[in-house]
């Protein structure tokens, strides 16, 4: 299968990245601005690299209309931010929307034509729990990670006629980069609070996106990775 990565430099995207690649897939992936770091994911599956911020919706088209149509598209790429708020600030606010909810939109555009005309495709966003129950001194990002949940049901109602299937990841705390600003004790409590008494880690997403990827009867659903955490 063909398949694009969003956010494949790092965490849970590379972890996609890699998996993939693993199966003999052909991977591409987008990044931000970690060149080192994509580069040597790239080298260490073959996977091609592409820098592309997915909220710059002109760089989107340009990049991925010079790619073959997809199978799969992985709407991985996402920031976060911790923070009351009142604190938090409208540019901040801005730009947590143009990249985790804006971005989505502006990559299943771009590969739809493609999906559309095989009448065939599989679309997993990853979304959050916290966008499914909401987060104190989240709020923005919860905000996005629902949106993206709303878009993910409404899209599969959409698309389902056309052959092709949107479902979405709903990870708990996933052991990577994203969590390095929270203290110990906040992911102590975290996991305590976690019936499982375990965080996440990359490559349980990954395994999760392998299942969606393949799961001919699903549609529109939230998957619920999260160690039992909201249940
Ligand atoms: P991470 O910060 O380790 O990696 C994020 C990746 O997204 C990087 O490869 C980065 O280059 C890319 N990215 C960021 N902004 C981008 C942009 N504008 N354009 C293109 N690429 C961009 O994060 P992660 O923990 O691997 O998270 C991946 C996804 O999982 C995110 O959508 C995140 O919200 C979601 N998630 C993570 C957790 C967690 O606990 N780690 C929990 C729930 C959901």
């Amino acid at each position: 299968m063909n398949i694009l990565i969003t956010g494949g430099s790092r965490g849970i995207g590379a972890e996609a990245v890699r998996h993939f690649a693993a199966l003999g897939h052909r991977v591409w992936f987008l990044y931000e601005k970690n060149h080192e770091a994509a580069q040597a994911v790239s080298a260490e599956t073959g996977a091609a690299a592409i820098c592309c911020d997915v909220a710059d919706r002109d760089r989107v088209q340009a990049c991925l209309g010079e790619l073959p149509a997809m199978d799969v598209l992985i709407n991985n790429a996402g920031i976060a931010h911790y923070g009351l708020i009142s604190q938090i600030g409208k540019a901040h606010w801005d730009r947590m929307f143009a990249v985790n909810v804006h971005g989505m939109y502006h990559c299943i555009e771009a590969v739809l034509p493609g999906m559309l005309s095989k009448q065939s495709g599989c679309i997993i966003n990853v979304s959050s729990m916290w966008g499914q129950v909401g987060a104190s001194c989240e709020v923005c990002y919860s905000a996005c990670k629902g949106a993206v949940i709303a878009m993910t049901k409404a899209l599969a109602k959409e698309l389902g006629p056309s052959g092709i299937r949107v479902n979405a990841l709903a990870p708990g705390v996933v052991l990577t980069d994203m969590c390095k600003d929270l203290s110990e004790e906040t992911m102590e409590y975290l996991r305590e609070d976690t019936p499982l008494g375990i965080h996440g880690l990359p490559q349980d997403m990954a395994q999760a996106m392998e299942y969606l990827a393949n799961a001919r009867f699903l549609t529109g659903q939230v998957l619920p990775l999260n160690g039992g955490m909201v249940i």
